[in-house]
């Protein structure tokens, strides 16, 4: 069976309502070096047009959508959804899928959703796929927001692992072109890595991170670190089940950052369910310092991880050698417990 249709195997997708938007909640960011309130809006439409047909290998956000969206569906969920702001600077809108699919987000939603966040809030970040991306939106777009950013995934800029790993068929040509007509429009761009794509093994995933970062760099503002967590109805679901995936060790990120640190951009991570099992962890011990030192470091409050210690790391250094033995990326841990 091939990548593609494995991926699209492990979906199950259900009913939602169209006119309830999926979450929002405020979280801390940077805007002009200060940390700030940064207001997340997550809507539901009917999701990533990829992941209709088949999907990147680690991505669950289909499992959110609704089976058709209409306009008037995301205007409700706007008008409700407006009445939660408090004073948020900084808004970043998500919709399961990208921003700028005339046939997930139709223009005409698009301009309100742009406008009445523009009016609200000094920045706009929206996401969106690199190659969906037209000058005539952006142009129209940048004239809504006193700032915005696009975000994108671009996850690898390593061909083999887009294609055999991640499941993408785009790359950092895309990404370059969409960054280009971005920065035209004076618009910034953020730029998506994964840390621990399926198939890599720790280490090969750790040099992956550090080289797409540098291959990112010259088109990017901030480069944004996510290491993959562990979503139910994915591919990599189905390997995490087989003790064939263990999501990143957080050192593994510690190491993806203090290896990117000169950069241009600006370089972040937010480990989603860091520190617990389906999303990056170490030991279980010092969990909670390493990824509140990841998050400090993030909003720029720490310059390095040099005071972090404990004694799994050297269980972290054995795992990365045992891989290389095993010649694969299956979790040598979760093989000698079973
Ligand atoms: S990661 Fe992005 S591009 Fe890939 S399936 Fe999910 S929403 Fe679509
Ligand atoms: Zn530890």
């Amino acid at each position: 069976m091939r990548l593609q249709e494995v991926v699209k195997d492990e979906r199950r997708p259900r009913e939602f309502d169209p006119r309830e938007y999926i979450s929002t909640w405020t979280e801390k960011d940077l805007l002009h070096g200060k940390v700030v309130d940064a207001w997340v809006i997550i809507f539901r439409t009917r999701g990533c047009y990829w992941a209709r047909a088949s999907g990147c290998s680690m991505c669950g956000y289909v499992n959110d959508v609704a089976q058709e969206v209409a306009p008037a569906d995301i205007g409700h969920q706007l008008d409700v959804v407006l009445r939660k702001h408090s004073g948020q600077p900084l808004v970043k809108v998500y919709t399961s899928g990208n921003f700028f699919d005339d046939h997930e987000v139709p223009p005409e939603i698009r301009e309100r959703i742009l406008r009445e966040l523009g009016d609200r809030c000094d920045k706009v970040i929206v996401e969106t796929l690199s190659h969906l991306l037209r000058v005539d939106q952006l142009e129209r777009a940048v004239q809504l927001a006193d700032q915005l950013e696009v975000a994108f995934g671009l996850e690898s800029t390593s061909e083999r692992v887009l294609r055999y790993a991640v499941n993408k068929v785009w790359g950092l040509p895309e990404h370059a072109k969409a960054a280009a007509l971005c920065h035209e429009a004076g618009a910034s761009v953020k730029t998506y890595l994964l840390v621990k794509p399926p198939f890599l093994t720790e280490r090969e995933s750790i040099e992956d991170a550090v080289q797409s970062g540098h291959d990112a760099d010259p088109y990017s503002d901030t480069i944004s670190f996510n290491p993959v967590n562990v979503q139910s109805h994915t591919l990599v679901d189905r390997l995490f089940r087989r003790g064939e995936y263990r999501p990143p060790w957080l050192w593994s990120v510690v190491e993806v950052l203090e290896r990117t640190h000169d950069l241009k951009a600006h370089v972040k991570s937010h480990p989603t369910a860091g520190g617990m099992v389906r999303g990056a962890h170490n030991c279980g011990k010092c969990d909670r310092a390493v990824v509140n030192a990841i998050e400090e470091f993030s909003l720029g409050l720490r310059k390095d991880f040099e005071d972090l210690r404990c004694d799994c790391k050297a269980v972290w250094s054995a795992y990365r050698e045992a891989q290389g033995f095993m010649l694969g990326p299956s979790d040598p841990l979760a093989i000698l417990e079973t």
